[in-house]
């Protein structure tokens, strides 16, 4: 967190710590309880929804499931609080995981259908399982006892605050650390997350599950502050509005979650009363109106564009005056303003707030460059010296043949790369180039043919368990994480140096900070390597795009590669960065990592490559050094003569 949010936050716990002693009425503090509790649950909900970017219809469940813990084991075996509170984090979180490994091993929107058949199957047990959950009837529970004392309503108001801010620390510490990063790396490009070693399948489960351990916590804190539980609490209607509040308050951020758990809970009741919802709608068009002038004057939008939104909620507001009851409205009231924020803010109103402040999102890992000014070079590249016994067949691909539908992109193809060289792959468009690197990085499996690399089989591995063992990529079309820093772009690239578990991050244990510094350091190192020291904090989507190529470069190196394949580098670039670009994969052969080019410029070519294997129509058609394969008559006749000089 920076000093701003810190002392917001610090300020914010406080006010509410305080709450019960200046607010007498206990209806509010058992609505800020709720809020809070709610929070808790959207903090976990954003890793999947905000950062991951699934959707889980499931969380409602979720928080079912925790709730039933909670009452279950009161009930039956008058378990204690201290009990209680992780048994239902860990069997939510068990049922997170019985969720997510299956539903999320394919991709598209099997996690939405998986979750919501999952809601409804949950409401249903509890409902059946009456030997367990007394069905229908509900269970009571008691307020808990802490230290041998059962806690008043304050006294629980307290505990829920005090777990709300852990909550917030600990979702805070996750989302900053190698876990969180990899949750947005992965939503950012998945196939740039795999080729980083960081498996995709692996940290989206993973994710699903710690939210559901929140969901957990926050069901069985729910359980407590109702003191009675039946099932059709936890019904769809609760998971859209879950999910509605991660969106409505902004999704990647945990003041954004506050807000969204405080609208759900307060906005029902708002519209339950006309003369509270003229108040509301009234302010709500003021604040629209000072909002978009603001916007429009600090040109971060156009009058076209707030005219709409502006319009819209000034008439919201003559309607509520118009309306002699609010009762038959309520629904589509509440649906108007649900559908008025999906699609005119789209980061949620913290998001939107933020904008016209000219504030930019929090950008994590930031904060820890203070002080961190590293020569040039100082950290670049673990040495490669170890494995890089020059001469030897670094990677032998034989026969390789990858078939889509009738075409042969590659076909019968054989390759071999020697340690410590610099090899070309060349050819014109289409004739299977980039199809041999997605072979080579396991994105595609060949139809046939084998590939070893350094002594082992390569085909049938995934993508991330290749990229672990020594093959770095980039893309043909730059494949960054678009909403994260050029500088944790990186550290997706060194996830790989952490083996901190949860409870490291968590905690900050010594282990994870060591991690941690050594990754800034690192991740520093490389950005100067490739010289883009002064833009570390800078979103990776604001680079322009010759900057682009070589933080995606920076990143590959930060798998500590012993193969790079770098597919057409040079695309795009102005002559001084080709230059440039030059000089780095110089540099980088010269640390012993061996560099698989594909390239369109021949003076590139020519001037870097120890060997060039040419590609024609899928068939390798020429190998050899770069003079010998310039003078290939095949050659100049499928390719040089053709498009290129
Ligand atoms: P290059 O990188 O040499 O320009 P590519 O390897 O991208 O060429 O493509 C080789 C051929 O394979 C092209 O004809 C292309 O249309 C085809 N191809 C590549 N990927 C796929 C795919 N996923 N499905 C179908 N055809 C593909
Ligand atoms: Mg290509």
């Amino acid at each position: 967190m920076n000093r701003n949010s810190l002392l917001g936050a610090g300020i914010g716990l406080a006010v509410l710590a305080a709450a019960p002693l200046f607010l007498d009425n206990p209806y509010y503090i058992h609505m800020i309880g709720t809020i809070m509790i709610y929070a808790i649950l959207l903090f976990g909900l954003d890793i999947v929804v905000g950062y991951t970017g699934q959707v889980s219809l499931g969380h409602a469940g979720l928080f079912g499931v925790g709730s039933y813990t909670a009452g279950v084991l009161f009930f039956k075996l008058g378990a204690p609080l201290w009990v209680i509170i992780p048994a239902s984090i860990g069997v939510t979180a068990g049922f997170g995981a019985l969720l997510a490994l299956p539903a999320l091993r394919v991709t598209g929107p099997y996690l939405a259908m998986v979750t919501l058949a999952f809601g409804t199957i949950i409401q249903i047990l509890i409902n059946e399982m009456t030997f367990l959950t007394e069905g229908p009837l509900g269970l009571k529970i008691p307020k808990p006892s802490l230290f041998g004392e059962k806690l008043s309503e304050h006294g629980f108001y307290w505990l829920v605050l005090v777990l709300m801010a852990l909550s917030l620390v600990v979702v805070d510490r996750i989302l900053r650390s190698q876990l969180g990063r990899a949750f947005e790396a992965l939503r950012g490009s998945p196939v740039a997350s795999d080729c980083m070693g960081v498996s995709v399948y692996r940290y989206k489960v993973y994710a699903f599950v710690i939210s559901a351990g929140f969901a957990g916590l926050a069901g069985c804190l729910y359980a407590y502050s109702e003191q009675y539980i039946s099932p059709n609490t936890y019904n769809f209607e609760l998971t859209v509005l879950f999910l509605l509040a991660v969106i409505m308050g902004g999704r990647k951020t945990r003041s954004g979650a506050l807000l969204g758990a405080a609208i759900i809970v307060i906005l029902p009741k708002l519209l339950d009363d006309l003369e509270l919802f003229r108040i509301v709608a009234t302010t709500l068009a003021v604040l629209m109106a000072v909002g978009g002038a603001i916007g429009i004057a600090k040109k971060i939008t156009t009058p076209k564009a707030m005219a709409i939104p502006v319009v819209g909620t000034i008439a919201l507001a003559g309607f509520s005056f118009w309306l002699q009851s609010i009762t038959d409205w309520r629904l589509s009231i509440f649906g108007l303003m649900i559908l008025f924020v999906v699609y005119y803010l789209q980061d949620g109103i913290v998001g939107f707030v933020r904008s016209l402040f000219g504030r930019k999102a929090s950008a994590s890992g930031s904060g820890a460059l203070a002080g961190v000014d590293l020569g040039k070079d100082a950290v670049v590249v673990a040495a490669n010296a170890a494995h890089s016994a020059a001469g030897s067949d670094l990677l032998v691909a034989q026969g390789v043949l990858m078939q889509f539908g009738g075409l042969k992109a590659i076909n019968q193809v054989d390759l071999r790369v020697k340690r410590g060289t610099i090899h070309g792959l060349i050819g014109p468009n289409g004739s299977g180039k980039s199809t041999m690197m997605n072979v080579l990085t396991g994105i595609y499996v060949p139809t046939a043919g084998s590939i070893e690399f350094a002594g082992r089989a390569v085909v049938g591995r995934t993508s991330s368990d290749i990229a672990l063992s020594g093959i770095a990529r980039t893309f043909q079309n730059v494949q960054l994480f678009g909403e994260m820093t050029a500088l944790q772009n990186i550290q997706v690239g060194l996830h790989h140096t952490f083996d901190s578990n949860i409870l490291d991050v968590a905690l900050h244990t010594p282990r994870y900070r060591r991690e941690d510094s050594a990754a800034v350091a690192r991740g520093m190192g490389l950005l100067h390597f490739v010289g883009l020291g002064d833009l570390a904090t800078e979103e990776a989507r604001n680079l322009p795009y010759g900057k682009q190529r070589l933080l995606e470069i920076a990143r590959a190196l930060a798998l500590d590669p012993q193969l790079l394949l770098l597919d057409e580098p040079a695309a795009g670039l102005t002559a001084p960065d080709i230059k440039e670009l030059v000089a780095i994969i110089h540099k980088i052969r010269d640390h012993g990592i061996t560099v698989i080019l594909i390239e369109h410029h021949m003076d590139v070519v020519m001037s870097v490559c120890d060997a060039v294997s040419v590609l024609d129509f899928g068939q390798k058609i020429a190998e050899g050094k770069p003079a010998e394969v310039q003078a290939d008559e095949k050659v100049i006749e499928a390719y040089l003569g053709g498009t290129a000089a």
